[in-house]
């Protein structure tokens, strides 16, 4: 089975979320199966392909987009710590420059282009040099069109798209269609067209033999008004073929026993280290270190989608309870002021650092005792994994992959991992985070919580069978016809 995998992020070359972790992960987990992966992906500024092992290709690749030829220079290597093939894609006028899709809240103006070469590039290095796929796997709608443009060959490959946020759309104003070289027959309500825009997402969901997204939960979300973005209707009608696969973590990279950012190493059998990397996170962020205060934990994009505007509108009433808060996270600048501001009214109760910071995720992850994600919704969402894994009660809201990977704590029949509230209120936030306060105070019974969610398995290997599977599924009629061809 060959599988050509498109994402415009793929951990560890470059990440704005949850995208970027799976596409650098589950890769491995499929080679690990015997499944051929190459994956292609942009060479963004700041990438250093050498220092990956990458080579350049000598000879550029000439792109077609519309009536207009792109060269790009290819770097070919491998995923790290596996045989994943990947190809970094080259074009300084697309890619080199500040921030993945915009900067400062601002999408690049010309992102649809950008990404149509990104998925044309996928398809002619899988024409001219790495072998035709049996699948094209598209990733969010910045690959939209390679699920497109992939069932215009004469013997098409199997498609499948993963949507992992259904909020990113990629829409843009019609006449892009001219840019990108998109046939206006297929700009209406059952091709590309949405509400009088081009979406990119469609022109992949339309496309597609499957399409998946990252828990089952949300996968059910997605078809009804309050989750569906107004592709509710597209997606019930294509519901045959959507699953709902969960993500997997990457337990080397998320692994407390041999983490190179914490303190002290700890896992399940010897928790002791954990206090250690409380005490050093409480000290780096200016928190009083005391060992016995709930520490509570939450690293984010600031958005509305992660519901950080609920903990903004607690963070007074929260001061009241013997807890500490630690946040990391940078977004929206309403939110980023805002909880600068609680930081600084209270700065023996509440720590804020606005930053992208690998090393104090990790620190916060370990550090703290509880994990909060009060999100409006949660295609999966991979925090709360990692805080199971790292001995970090999750306090949740019960929406899609949050409700899927968490279990709510029950302390008399001593069973759950975790804490949940349905309701999207401040008030509902505030009692969850009062509830756990409560349950802090009998360390026994806090300790079984945090075993039982340390124990428990997030790693790729059962969601890399399910897509597998899913590959099985889709290649059935058409590997057959192309062996054929
Ligand atoms: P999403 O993809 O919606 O942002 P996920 O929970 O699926 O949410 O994934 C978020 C990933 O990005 C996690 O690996 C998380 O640790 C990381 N992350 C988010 N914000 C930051 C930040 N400010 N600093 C470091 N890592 C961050």
């Amino acid at each position: 089975m060959r599988v050509l995998f498109v994402s415009s992020e793929v951990a560890p070359f470059s990440k704005t979320g949850g995208l970027g972790d799976v596409a650098g992960a589950l890769p491995r987990a499929l080679v690990e199966l015997g499944i051929d992966v190459t994956i292609v992906t942009p060479r963004y500024r700041g990438i250093r392909p050498e220092n990956w092992g990458f080579a350049r290709r000598l000879r550029t690749l000439a792109v077609p987009i519309g009536a207009t030829l792109t060269d790009v220079t290819l770097f070919e290597g491998r995923l790290p710590g596996s045989r994943a093939q990947v190809f970094m894609v080259d074009c300084p006028t697309a890619f080199d420059r500040d921030g993945l899709y915009g900067v400062d809240g601002q999408d690049h103006p010309d992102n649809a282009w950008r990404f149509a070469l990104l998925s044309r590039a996928a398809l002619e290095i899988a024409r001219t040099i790495s072998g035709e796929p049996d699948v094209v796997h598209a990733h969010d709608w910045q690959a939209g069109l390679a699920c497109h443009w992939a069932k215009q060959a004469a013997v098409p490959p199997a498609t499948l798209l993963t949507i992992h946020n259904l909020a990113f759309q990629g829409l843009f104003p019609k006449e892009t269609l001219d840019v990108i070289g998109l046939g206006w027959d297929g700009f209406h309500p059952g091709g590309f067209e949405f509400y009088g825009q081009l979406s990119l997402l469609k022109a992949g969901i339309v496309a597609s033999d499957a399409l998946s997204t990252v828990s089952p939960r949300y996968a059910r979300e997605i078809q009804t008004p309050a989750f569906g973005c107004g592709f509710e209707g597209v997606l019930a009608e294509r519901k045959a073929i959507l699953r709902g696969i969960l993500n997997g973590i990457d337990t080397h990279v998320w692994n407390p026993a041999q983490d190179p950012h914490l303190a002290k190493p700890y896992h399940a059998a010897a928790l002791e280290g954990k206090a250690d990397c409380k005490r050093a996170l409480q000290k780096r962020l200016g928190l009083p270190a005391r060992g016995d205060v709930l520490l509570l934990g939450a690293i984010s994009r600031l958005t509305h989608q992660k519901g950080c505007d609920l903990l903004l509108e607690i963070a007074d009433a929260l001061t009241a309870l013997d807890v500490q808060v630690a946040v990391l996270g940078s977004g929206d600048a309403t939110l980023q002021s805002g909880l600068r501001s609680v930081a600084q009214k209270h700065p023996n109760k509440i720590a804020v650092e606005i930053a992208y910071d690998e090393g104090l995720a990790h620190q916060i992850e370990a550090g703290a005792d509880a994990f909060l994600m009060p999100s409006r919704f949660e295609p999966c969402g991979l925090n709360q994994m990692y805080s199971l894994r790292y001995g970090t009660l999750p306090i949740v809201r019960a929406t899609g992959g949050l409700d899927d990977t968490v279990v709510d704590w029950d302390g008399v029949h001593e069973s759950g991992t975790g804490f949940k509230f349905d309701e999207l209120t401040g008030k509902a936030l505030f009692e969850v985070i009062r509830h756990a306060a409560c349950a802090w105070q009998v360390p026994k019974r806090w300790r079984s919580c945090m075993l039982r969610g340390m124990r428990q398995d997030f790693s790729w290997g059962a969601s890399a069978r399910r897509y597998a599977q899913l590959y099985e599924e889709i290649t059935r009629g058409s590997v057959s016809a192309r062996r054929r061809a």
